[in-house]
């Protein structure tokens, strides 16, 4: 048995080392590439990405597993190999339900879906984007059927990303969340808005970028095993553990842009980095799901990075570096200003606040859809009508409607959304656990040091990978299965000060 388990794991790592190649050329095609080496790049990143999946779904891996699943059940339930070869096998049942024809005919589609989305967004045109999407729909209902059984059509969906979890248990969450938030922006925007205004001034690119590098290397970001460049859209990929990097987009004339993008990005990174090293190449080698991956980079983004201590320590800083800018604007002012709470139309510049009501409004249209309740052509009304009805605001065009993001028009209608909802709500979770095994840690934070947070989420959530679901860390951690209630209470903490709300 240990002769076919370290089989398993060499063959692992083969696959896996075909997917960090792969995503070599992801970054550099968003970092560096000269746009005459698109094509070449994309060819070779399918090409070793169809390689890795061949070699995964070979049958050779799945009697591989039959063997070893016995043998599993007689290791502790814990144990690293007992839950490898467990995660392992769940993995490979997903990946051979669906056959590879309806892979590639959907990358396909996709492909030429998102090169229309690119020019329909601009010019306002959802008639163009119309017949893609009801591909898509179609797609992404057909690939249900390959998991019969599924309590509801967008399970198999959000399995893929936030395993474990239900569409009808996530809506009944989002519902209560709704419930307290939709009250709550309204209590807020009754008041007059804060002054921003010290946000908007002439911020030097390169002064931007070291700030935010000096902040993330004490929050214990590894520059060792990581760097950070810029891209249009920020993101974190990884090439093995010891490479996980970073990016970021500055905007001289909007401060939040780089400093924000980057605590958030690192917060994704240090969970990669704070994998277990034993577990590299492995199926336990990465974030157990898009909700945890979440909670990390909100919770550094803001729990931590748009908190009032946190500022005590970095807003001298902060004006050392941009003094003719920040002289005048105190800490209060500028506190209130990187909180400020609006109605506004774009989920990506959302307060903590409004934030998921973004959220539920794309993740509810998106079951609807599944369901077959909603035709794509009556998407945008049904987009602007949530608008009004959650936010009391409504987009003059689909441009800041149902154009607006990038999902739907990049991968299936399905699964992508809930993750950011349920970050936030873990992050309050972890952030309440962590604070009641360490109460230093506010103060830590006070005085820019880290150590105890992120030792904290280290040790109980980064290090294990996806040993453990989702549940069961925040089983283990808690004691207790998800709840809105830490997150709700943080929210009123925070935003109740800040607005002085009874
Ligand atoms: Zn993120």
């Amino acid at each position: 048995m240990e002769a076919k388990l370290k089989e398993l794991k060499t063959r692992l790592m083969e696959i896996y080392d075909l997917q960090m190649a792969a995503a070599i050329i992801i970054w550099d095609q968003s970092t560096y590439m000269p746009s005459g080496g698109a094509a070449a790049h994309g060819r070779q990143q399918g090409l070793l990405n169809r390689l890795a999946q061949e070699r995964f779904i070979d049958p050779a891996i799945g009697k591989l597993l039959d063997d070893l699943l016995p043998y599993a059940e007689n290791l502790p339930p814990d144990s690293d190999d007992a839950r490898l070869i467990q995660v392992t096998r769940r993995d490979y049942e997903q990946a051979i339900k669906v056959p590879p024809e309806f892979i590639s005919e959907f990358f396909a589609h996709i492909a030429q879906s998102y090169q229309t989305w690119t020019k329909a967004r601009p010019e306002n045109d959802f008639n163009s984007v119309k017949p893609y999407l009801e591909k898509t729909l179609d797609y992404s209902r057909r690939y249900s059927d390959y998991f019969p059984g599924y309590e509801h059509v967008a399970d198999p969906w959000i399995d893929r990303f936030d395993y474990g979890m239900k569409a009808n248990q996530i809506s009944k969450m989002f519902g209560e969340l709704r419930k307290e938030l939709v009250p709550l922006v309204k209590q807020i925007t009754d008041q007059p808005p804060p002054d921003d205004s010290c946000l908007f001034q002439s911020y030097p690119e390169d002064a931007q970028l070291a700030f935010g590098v000096d902040i993330i290397k004490d929050f214990g970001y590894d520059f060792d095993r990581g760097r950070q460049d810029k891209s249009p859209h920020p993101f974190t990929i990884k090439f093995s553990l010891g490479d996980v990097r970073i990016t970021t987009r500055v905007k001289e004339n909007d401060l939040r842009e780089a400093l924000f993008s980057t605590l958030h990005e690192a917060g994704h990174a240090m969970y990669e980095q704070g994998i277990d090293g034993t577990y590299e190449g492995t199926s336990l080698g990465r974030g157990t799901s898009s909700g945890v991956h979440e909670s990390s980079s909100r919770l550094w983004e803001n729990i931590v990075g748009r908190s009032k201590g946190f500022w005590k320590h970095y807003y001298p800083k902060l004006q050392e570096t941009f003094p003719e800018q920040l002289k005048d604007t105190s800490l209060e002012t500028f506190y209130r200003a990187i909180n400020k709470v609006e109605r506004s139309l774009i989920r990506t510049d959302a307060d903590e606040v409004t934030y998921n009501l973004h959220i539920m409004i794309r993740f509810d249209l998106e079951l609807a859809m599944l369901e077959g309740k909603l035709p794509i052509e009556d998407l945008p009304e049904a987009w602007h009508t949530r608008y009004k009805a959650d936010l009391g605001i409504q987009s003059p065009s689909n441009v800041d409607g149902v154009l607006q993001d990038i999902h739907w028009y990049q991968g299936a209608i399905g699964g992508m959304f809930q993750g950011y909802t349920l970050g936030n709500i873990i992050s309050g979770l972890f952030y309440d656990a962590a604070l009641q095994d360490h109460p230093q840690i506010q103060s830590d934070i006070e005085s820019g040091e880290f150590n105890s947070l992120h030792g904290w989420l280290k040790e109980n959530v980064y290090a294990h990978g996806r040993k453990f679901t989702t549940d069961e860390l925040i089983q283990s951690i808690t004691g207790k299965p998800l709840t809105i209630a830490p997150y709700i209470k943080y929210l009123r903490n925070k935003f109740g000060e800040l607005y002085s709300l009874s």
